[in-house]
């Protein structure tokens, strides 16, 4: 649609940042848009409208998306959050990235078959998302679905995240 494509004009491209070589894809003009972070908002819930009992948001930028998906589409917040930053993490995955590794942490409070939407910014290589959809079930999550508002077709993460559905892809 034209909201949508006026939404995806606003994402802005960063040459070398944050090092020499990568494209950094920056969403925050887009979400600075009142019209634009409706639109995305939208396009972000449709595929998955009525299916899910919470929405997963995962640090940094995804919680940006999370937060208003949650009221929208009126269920509950998770944050999946970088070791380290939770007060009494319920359950750990730990992932590797191009170079070392990271992990993420997530607390238990959600009951037992809570449906559950991952939401991110951005798909690269997938790492994120996968070690999020194996964090899940360790919450007693079931993850019903991905939804993310760009994907980096060049890096392939879809294939580690065969659920997902983006509303932007480069
Ligand atoms: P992945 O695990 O390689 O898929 O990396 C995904 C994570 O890196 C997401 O949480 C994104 O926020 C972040 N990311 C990777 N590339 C970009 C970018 O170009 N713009 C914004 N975030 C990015």
């Amino acid at each position: 649609t034209d909201d949508l494509a006026r939404a995806e004009a606003l994402i802005r491209t960063i040459p070398d940042y944050p090092e020499p070589g990568v494209q950094f894809r920056d969403i925050t003009p887009l979400l600075a848009d009142a019209a634009a972070l409706s639109t995305v908002i939208d396009a972000l819930i449709d595929p998955f409208a009525g299916e899910f009992d919470v929405v997963a948001g995962i640090e940094a930028r995804g919680f940006l998306l999370a937060g208003a998906v949650a009221t929208r589409a009126d269920v509950g917040l998770v944050p999946i959050r970088k070791a380290g930053k939770l007060p009494r993490p319920a359950a750990s995955v730990a992932y590797s990235l191009e170079y070392g590794s990271a992990t993420i942490e997530v607390h238990d409070d959600i009951a037992p078959g809570t449906r559950v939407l991952l939401v991110d910014d951005v798909l690269a290589t997938g790492g994120t998302l996968r070690a999020a959809h194996e964090l899940m079930p360790r919450i007693g999550g079931s993850v019903v679905g991905t939804a993310v508002l760009l994907e980096l077709l060049a890096l392939g993460g879809r294939a580690l995240v065969p659920d997902v559905r983006t509303v932007f892809t480069v």
